[in-house]
């Protein structure tokens, strides 16, 4: 089965499980009179309604590239995910503030042993629904299910509480509803901004996964000839769809066709082996100058010193036309400007007939 007709039987599997727990919980909350279970109630409702989104945000991201969007609409699972968490911080207020009201102004509640034996129920249902569903979303990396999975365990804790307080009430005449609520909602509050954080953070743009890209660089330094992989970075539209660039060192002996030979099969390796869309420029590296290896040299007991910098790379002269270019790789926390100023001074001073181009780079990537 394909990956969005999961996600979206799985939310089917979630909406028909909170329906019945709804229906329970509001008849049960009805007959006591606890607000405690109704607010459990109408919280199940808004569980219905996150998977209800997540199928209609599938059916979206799902649609075909098209002109307008040519690398197609994968992003829409993380506004949908974002939603979701909205929702749950929306169910977080609402709860904060009737539990705020309970503190204030108590009621009488009652509670019989039968609708404590629902909400046992209850408890034991959403919490095996939320680990079915999380654990499918993280299976197939579904951020929209794993944020719907979590809220659903997130009530199993609920409705414990709610159990918590009951007995509470039963054993020793405590009146611990409105102080549990509070506690309840500031749960629920802060999940709410974690699983908002998550979706904001993919689209904003994240470093690539090490997961990914360590063996992404290892798999492309394989290849014979590759001295090195650099600058990887990747680029995701959704989950299953990701663009990404890296460059390769290899001896300036090359040539045209073996350099079209090798980052081909660079090329498909990383589409067949990590589904990764890859552009795959290249570095020359001298081969023969002495010369050239004595500022090489130079240059990376200079990088050695410098902690703030985490790279060179890309080394390359032309003894004739007397230049030097390289790439560095400072830390964020340094100033780079100032970092490579200071290099091209030392390099300037001690090879005056050179001329030096340093390029800065960006830690993309691990
Ligand atoms: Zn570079």
């Amino acid at each position: 089965m394909d990956r969005n007709r999961r996600i979206v039987r799985t939310s089917l599997i979630g909406i028909a499980g909170n329906l019945v727990l709804v229906a329970f919980k509001a008849a049960v909350g009805a007959a006591t009179n606890s607000i405690a279970i109704l607010l459990d109630a109408v919280n199940n409702l808004s569980d219905a309604l996150s998977s209800i989104i997540t199928i209609i945000g599938t059916r979206l991201s799902g649609k075909r590239p098209d002109r307008k969007h040519p690398y197609g609409h994968g992003r829409i699972e993380y506004i949908t995910s974002a939603i979701i968490a909205i929702i749950v911080l929306l169910a977080g207020v609402t709860s904060l503030r009737e539990s705020l009201e309970k503190t204030i102004h108590p009621e009488e509640t009652s509670y019989s042993t039968a609708s404590l034996v629902i909400i046992a129920a209850a408890v034991v249902v959403k919490l095996l629904m939320g680990r079915y569903v999380k654990r499918v979303g993280e299976e197939i990396n579904a951020g929209s299910l794993i944020a719907s999975g979590s809220d659903a365990t997130f009530d199993a804790a609920i409705s414990f509480t709610t159990l918590v307080a009951a007995a509470a009430r039963l054993l020793w005449n405590w009146q611990i509803e409105g102080v549990l609520g509070v506690l309840i909602s500031g749960f629920i509050l802060k999940a709410g901004v974690e699983m908002l954080l998550d979706p904001i953070n993919s689209i904003i743009g994240l470093r690539a996964d090490s997961t990914l890209a360590v063996p992404l660089k290892e798999m492309i330094c394989s290849f014979p000839n590759v001295r090195g992989a650099y600058d990887l970075t990747l680029h995701n539209y959704g989950p299953s769809q990701t663009l990404g660039s890296v460059h390769v060192e290899v001896p300036d002996s090359m040539t045209a066709r073996e350099i079209h030979l090798l980052t081909r099969s660079i090329a498909m390796r990383a589409y067949a082996d990590f589904g990764v869309v890859l552009s795959v420029g290249i570095y020359a590296a001298n081969d023969s100058s002495a010369e050239l290896t004595e500022i090489r040299h130079a240059v990376e007991k200079l990088v050695a010193e410098m902690p703030e910098i985490l790279q060179m790379h890309g080394f390359y002269g032309d003894e004739a036309q007397k230049t030097v270019m390289f790439d560095l790789i400072v830390d964020f926390s340094a100033d780079a400007p100032a970092v490579k100023n200071r290099i091209l001074n030392q390099l300037q001073e001690k090879y005056p007939k050179y001329l030096f181009d340093i390029v800065l780079d960006s830690d993309y990537s691990d």
